[in-house]
């Protein structure tokens, strides 16, 4: 026996019970990401290696460890993108979108791929909704990115199950003397760290304060701490964006651990976690990257984004129970014929009650069935109305429209009447 297909592991499929919950979300944020100016941009899933090896970083988790990376058939070597920011920048400048300094904001939407050990709220394919804004280098704008999340939150019911954590890397050369301090302290205790953490020491030493090992974080009770080490400048914005939040109402606590795992950040970053999902906690994670535009090769462009995580922002709504009941919505109205003749009649008036109804939604009857079985399938559509078309009603040009959710009678409506009569009879309901 040949063995039976199956999808790749930690790839799932979203099947049509799950897809509402997934179209909720979205076009909620689609609809408050245009509220607030950002443009969608779509972007390809695969790119050059180089890109992302460039752009996030050697020595990251996501470079070293978790790519899906392949040669085509001729023989370049290419990445299903892992994350959109490298892509989105690589198209900014390629289009010249941020040339002479002007201002952009986008999004963007899709699947990211990386080899992690698949388990709840952790997936091979998993999808974000991206946004980032080029050439505004205040704080006002990693605000604006905040808040627009927070009124996310508030809108679909999450304000009480997240909370805002938030830092600042500082500048680079900030960054980098912290670094230098960090490394000294830690290596007089080199034995004492977890074996990834010893590793990391060379590549991404930084990383190693988001070490889950408890040994680790026992060590770093009295690491030197990278709020020690900002610039007056960096000090200065991280004080602008404190102070939007405040004024905006946004509560947040100061994390000096948080550094996030790609290499790009300066400045401010952020994460929104909850603690209803086990491990995988964060919802939404981002930051500023002035110094990304020029590592990918273009002129110095200040950069901040975000991206969320969609199937653990579904999985949250889920658990919460904080999905609207009526995602799943069935039918209007199910046309039921019987013959030949009527069948015809049926898929005119069809398509005309499609014209005249603006958002109706109208199921016809396929592969024909007794009056017992047709009606059968009518009820279990959910509609709320079945129209019944069989010889009499061709003959004299109407339908049966019966009620399907209460007791009212079944009426007669002509043809003619009966765009009109069902624009009444569902805006009462
Ligand atoms: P984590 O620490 O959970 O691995 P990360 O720092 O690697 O996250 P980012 O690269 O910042 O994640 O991606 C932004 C968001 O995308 C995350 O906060 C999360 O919600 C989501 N995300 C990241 N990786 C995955 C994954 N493998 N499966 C599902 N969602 C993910
Ligand atoms: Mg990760």
């Amino acid at each position: 026996m040949s063995k039976s297909l199956q999808a790749i592991r930690g790839m799932n499929d979203i099947l049509p019970e799950q897809t509402p919950a997934w179209r909720y979300l979205e076009s909620t944020l689609v609809n408050l990401l245009d509220g607030y100016g950002y443009k969608e941009i779509r972007l390809p899933i695969v790119e050059y290696t180089e890109l992302f090896a460039r752009g996030i970083g050697e020595g990251t988790d996501v470079v070293d460890k978790e790519m899906y990376t392949f040669r085509d058939r001729n023989e370049e070597s290419l990445t299903l993108r892992p994350e959109g920011t490298a892509g989105c920048v690589r198209a900014v400048l390629e289009h010249g979108l941020a040339g002479g300094g002007q201002v952009q904001k986008l999004w963007y939407a899709g699947p990211m791929f990386r080899y992690e050990k698949p388990q709840k709220g952790r997936y091979r394919q998993f999808h974000q909704v991206g946004v980032e804004a080029f050439n505004l280098p205040g704080p006002d704008v990693d605000a604006e990115l905040i808040v627009l999340t927070w009124r996310l939150w508030k809108k679909i019911g999450l304000a009480d199950a997240v909370t805002l954590q938030l830092n600042s890397l500082g500048s680079s050369e900030a960054r980098a003397a912290y670094r230098d301090a960090l490394v000294a302290y830690l290596q007089e205790r080199f034995d004492q760290l977890d074996e990834d953490s010893q590793r990391r020491m060379t590549t991404n030493p930084l990383r190693i304060l988001d070490s889950k090992n408890e040994a680790t974080q026992a060590v770093l009770v009295g690491a030197p701490t990278l709020g020690d080490y900002l610039d007056e400048e960096s000090r200065q914005h991280f004080e602008g964006v404190k102070a939007r939040l405040d004024a905006a109402g946004i509560a947040y606590q100061i994390n000096h651990k948080l550094v996030r795992g790609l290499d790009y950040y300066n400045r401010t970053v952020f994460e929104w976690v909850t603690d209803k999902l086990g491990a995988q906690g964060t919802v939404c994670a981002g930051g500023r990257y002035d110094g990304l535009v020029s590592m990918l090769g273009g002129k110095a462009t200040p950069g901040v984004g975000f991206a969320m995580g969609v199937e653990r922002l579904v999985l949250l709504l889920e658990t919460l129970e904080l999905l609207p009941s009526d995602l799943n919505q069935a039918a209007d109205v199910y046309i039921c014929a019987f013959g030949e003749a009527a069948e015809l009649a049926a898929l005119t008036l069809a398509e005309r009650l499609r014209d005249e109804v603006p958002g109706l939604r109208l199921l016809l009857n396929s592969g024909g069935g007794s009056f017992k079985s047709q009606f059968k399938k009518a009820d279990k559509s959910g509609a709320r109305y079945a129209l019944i078309l069989g010889d009499d009603e061709l003959a004299s040009r109407v339908v049966g429209c019966k009620p399907l959710r209460d007791d009212s009678e079944q009426q007669s409506v002509a043809w003619d009447a009966l765009a009109e009569h069902l624009a009444a009879c569902l805006q009462h309901a």
